[in-house]
């Protein structure tokens, strides 16, 4: 029939689980001072699996970490290191 086309219902993920209780970034946490282009698997989990860089809402970085992740990514993605896409 027409305008029956089925559309799949994309299940949409969440991120938040409840209440915060850290309100903290996992690298600030960590005391993290400079996030190492050579970590391809700290960098890796901040990807997508599509190659690109989860937001901060997503990941949870605070805006000066992001940063510090964003410059990291992009100078391994210089290096070969992680793809530009996949
Ligand atoms: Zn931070």
């Amino acid at each position: 029939m027409r305008g029956t086309r089925q559309v799949k219902k994309r299940r949409k993920k969440r991120f938040t689980t409840g209440i915060r209780e850290q309100n903290q970034c996992r690298f600030c946490r960590e005391g993290v001072k400079y996030i190492d282009y050579k970590d391809v698997a700290v960098l890796q989990k901040l990807l997508t699996n599509r190659g690109k860089i989860f937001s901060r809402k997503r990941s949870g970085n605070c805006a000066k970490c992001q940063r510090m992740v964003k410059r990291a990514i992009k100078r391994a993605r210089y290096m070969a290191l992680l793809p530009f896409t996949n």
